[in-house]
C-alpha cells in the first residue's frame, strides 16, 4: 500500500492535519491505536484560542461549534475569593476564546474525514515507523492480530500524543528533552449543572488552586489542586463541592449549583518539551512532542498551531517540490511551543501552592496578582497570551 503521508494518531492534531490535507488534494491515512468510540469520549481541553477557531473555520469543520461553542471575551482571576476581570477582548483589540469542548472538535473532525473519504484505521495495533532517515520511509501496523500491513510513504506524522511511538523514533543522540513535573495534580469533574459564572475563573486560594471551568450552558467542568497520588475514594462529590465553595470564594460559591460528577479523574501536571520535531521524513506535532500544564489550556491550541505550520509546508512541497518550509518547521513551531510553555509554566507558578515553598512564596504570588488586578500594562500581558500568540 502507498500514501503521500501516514499520519499516527487520530486526536486533535492528526485529524486536523488530515483535514487540511485532504482538501488540498494531498492523500494520506491515519493510524489510530484505539477505537473511535474511545477517542471521541476522553474528556480533555475546552478552551479553543482565536488561531484555533479560524483554523477549524478554514477547514469547513465549525458549524456545530459556531452553534454550540460559547464565545468567551473575558475570564476571572480570584485570590483567596475575591475575584477581578481579565477584559481579553478589550485588552487586545477585539480578540476572544471559544469555549468548546476536545470531545466535540475530535467527533466533528472524524465525522468531517469520514464524510471527504480520508482512510482512517481504528483500532490499529503495533504502528510502527520505519526508515525515517531514508527518502522512502514507511510504516506498519496490524489489525486484529492479522498479519503486518505496510504503507510506503513521503513523509510520516508524528501526532500521537505523549505517550506514541513516533518520538522514540528519533534516535536519542538527536532528540532533547526538557522537562518539569509538578508536584501535584487536577482532580477535575464534569457535572450536567449550570456553570457558577458564564465566564472561567482560576482561584488561588492559600488552600490550593481551583478553576471553574464549563462545556456548555448546563455542564460544568471545575477542577481542584490536589496531591498526584490523592484516592479519588476520598473525593466524593459533597466533599468536592464543599472545597469548591471555599476555594472559588463566596462570591462564586453563592452560584454554584452541586450535582452528581459523571466524570471525575485525577490528571497530572507536566511542562515538556522534545527538540527538535522534525528528524528526517519523520515530523512531530501535537502533544507528541511537547506537554504544557492545563492552567493555560494552550495544549490542544498547541496542537493546532504546530499542524498549521506542517500543513503549510507539505502544501509548498506537493504545489513546487519546495522544501524550505519542511525545513524550517521544527525551529517555527517550537518558537511558538516555547511561549506558550513559559505562560502555562507561569500561570500554574502563581496559581498553585507548592510543597517546597513557604509564606514567603505565597506572599510573592499574591503581590503579583494583585499587581495585575491594577496594572493595565500587565492585564494586556496576559490577555495577549491567553487569547493565544499569532501565528508567524
Ligand atoms: C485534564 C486535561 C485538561 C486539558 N485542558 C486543556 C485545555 O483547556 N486547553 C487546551 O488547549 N489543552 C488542554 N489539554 C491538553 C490537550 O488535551 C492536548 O494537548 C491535546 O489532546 C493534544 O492533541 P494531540 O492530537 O497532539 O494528542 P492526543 O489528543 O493525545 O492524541 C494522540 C492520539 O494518538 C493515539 N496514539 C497514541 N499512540 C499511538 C500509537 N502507537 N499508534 C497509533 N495511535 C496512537 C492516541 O490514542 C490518541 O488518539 C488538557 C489535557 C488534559 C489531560
Amino acid at each position: 500500500m502507498r500514501t503521500k503521508i501516514v499520519i499516527v494518531g487520530a486526536g486533535p492534531a492528526g485529524m486536523l492535519l488530515s483535514q487540511i490535507l485532504q482538501i488540498s488534494g494531498i492523500d494520506c491515512l491515519v493510524l489510530e491505536r484505539k477505537s473511535r468510540a474511545y477517542v471521541e469520549s476522553r474528556v480533555r481541553a475546552g478552551v479553543l484560542e482565536q488561531v484555533t477557531v479560524d483554523l477549524l473555520e478554514r477547514v469547513g469543520v465549525a458549524d456545530r461549534m459556531r452553534r454550540e461553542g460559547l464565545p468567551h471575551d473575558g475570564f476571572n482571576l480570584a485570590v483567596d475569593g475575591e475575584l477581578f476581570r481579565i477584559d481579553m477582548t478589550g485588552l487586545t483589540q477585539g480578540s476572544k476564546v471559544m469555549v468548546y469542548g476536545q470531545t466535540e472538535v475530535t467527533r466533528d473532525l472524524i465525522e468531517a474525514a469520514l464524510a471527504r473519504g480520508t482512510q482512517v484505521v481504528f483500532e490499529a495495533e503495533d504502528v510502527t515507523p520505519h526508515d525515517i532517515e531514508g527518502a522512502q520511509p514507511f510504516v506498519t501496523y496490524r489489525v486484529a492480530g492479522g498479519e503486518t500491513i505496510r504503507v510506503d510513504c513521503d513523509f510520516i506524522a508524528g501526532c500521537d500524543g505523549f505517550h506514541g511511538v513516533c518520538r522514540n523514533a528519533i534516535p536519542e543522540e538527536i532528540r532533547r528533552t526538557f522537562e518539569r513535573v509538578y508536584p501535584f495534580g487536577w482532580l477535575g469533574i464534569l457535572s450536567e449543572v449550570p456553570p457558577c459564572n458564564h465566564e472561567l475563573i482560576y482561584s488561588n486560594h492559600e488552600r490550593g488552586f481551583a478553576l471553574a471551568s464549563m462545556r456548555s450552558r448546563t455542564r460544568s467542568r471545575y477542577y481542584i489542586q490536589c496531591p498526584i497520588d490523592e484516592n479519588l475514594d476520598d473525593w466524593p462529590d459533597e466533599r468536592i463541592w464543599d472545597e469548591l465553595a471555599i476555594r472559588l470564594g463566596d462570591e462564586a460559591a453563592a452560584h454554584i449549583v452541586r450535582g452528581p460528577s459523571f466524570e471525575k479523574s485525577i490528571a497530572p501536571l507536566r511542562s515538556f518539551v522534545s527538540e527538535p520535531m522534525r528528524h528526517g521524513r519523520l515530523f512531530l506535532a501535537g502533544d507528541a512532542a511537547h506537554i504544557v500544564p492545563p492552567t493555560g489550556a494552550k495544549g490542544l491550541n498547541l496542537a493546532a498551531s504546530d499542524v498549521h505550520f506542517l500543513a503549510e509546508a507539505m502544501i509548498a512541497f506537493y504545489k513546487d517540490g519546495a522544501e524550505d518550509l519542511l525545513n524550517d518547521y521544527s525551529r517555527k513551531a517550537l518558537a511558538r511551543v516555547w511561549k506558550a510553555e513559559r505562560f502555562s509554566w507561569w500561570f500554574t507558578g502563581i496559581t498553585h501552592r507548592f510543597p517546597d515553598r513557604n509564606a514567603f512564596d505565597r506572599k510573592m504570588q499574591v503581590a503579583e496578582l494583585d499587581y495585575i488586578r491594577h496594572s493595565h500594562a500587565a492585564q494586556i500581558t496576559v490577555a495577549e497570551n491567553y487569547v493565544g500568540l499569532p501565528l508567524e
